[in-house]
């Protein structure tokens, strides 16, 4: 059984069907790569599992849990976590205030940035975000404000705090989207060392074909809203529906 497991979605926008019949089973521990041309449907099927948005038929099933009209912040709680395409990151923070903030958030149930004030006297959550940013490996740049990191780093950061809420299955639209070559292989780098380190399980959708080869144990291949393969990484390349898909034949 997947950790997630997605049976005959059906997304329409109006008169288009983004989602059609769709079907995707993430085995727990892996990373699974779902790509496809623009405008495939990727990033509204992401949405399908978040709770942004809510597909017409179908069923989403997270850990043998259904998460059909569960709200965004709750099936967050269940373990299902985002990254953004842009780091969502508190720029005028140092990197281990912005690290402390989800920590808090997490064993509290709620953001307080007043939070920071206590940090003193809470032995407990600075040493859980300490352990966070030797996960991504930026412990010696702690003290760091935020703001003043390359793209890659700060995107290291922001894993930081997703890892805070300890996540079950990470979801990743894009995340080198944008990036040049140096921070895309950081990306690489920072996205295996998390699965090797913590087994948590990857959704990562993704234009970067040297990301998706590099990092990938299963992949989906999304055309016109449905799933068109899903495979191992060496039966998708070359696959003739793939290439017909991408050369928009
Ligand atoms: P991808 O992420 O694969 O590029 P999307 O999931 O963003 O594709 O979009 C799939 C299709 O659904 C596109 O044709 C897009 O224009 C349309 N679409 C996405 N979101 C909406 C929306 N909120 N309202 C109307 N159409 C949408
Ligand atoms: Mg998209």
């Amino acid at each position: 059984m997947g950790i997630l497991e997605v049976q005959n979605v059906n997304k329409s926008f109006g008169g288009l069907k983004a989602l059609q019949n769709v079907n995707l089973n993430i085995e727990e521990g892996t990373i699974h790569a779902i790509i496809g041309p623009n405008g495939a449907g990727k990033s509204t099927l992401l949405n399908c599992f978040v709770g942004k948005l809510v597909p017409d038929t179908g069923t989403v099933m997270f850990n043998g849990q259904s998460l059909l009209g569960i709200k965004p912040h709750e099936i967050n709680q269940t373990g299902v976590s985002r990254v953004f395409q842009t780091p969502e990151i508190f720029t005028d923070l140092s990197v281990m205030e912005n690290v402390l903030i989800p920590c808090f958030a997490k064993r509290d149930g709620a953001f307080k940035m007043n939070a920071l004030n206590r940090v003193r006297n809470e032995v407990d959550i600075q040493e859980k975000a300490e352990q966070m940013l030797i996960d991504v490996n930026m412990i010696d740049k702690r003290d760091m404000i935020a703001s003043s990191m390359s793209r890659g780093d700060k995107r290291r950061l922001e894993m930081a705090m997703c890892l805070a809420q300890d996540p079950k299955l990470l979801l990743l639209d894009e995340p080198t989207a944008g990036m040049a070559r140096a921070d895309t292989n950081n990306t690489i780098d920072l996205l295996s060392e998390i699965q090797d380190r913590r087994h948590i399980t990857m959704a990562v959708i993704e234009h970067d074909m040297h990301v998706v080869f590099s990092l990938a144990q299963k992949i989906s291949v999304l055309a016109q809203g449905t799933v068109i393969v899903e495979d191992l990484p060496e039966n998708i390349k070359g696959h003739p529906k793939v290439q017909e898909a991408y050369l928009g034949g």
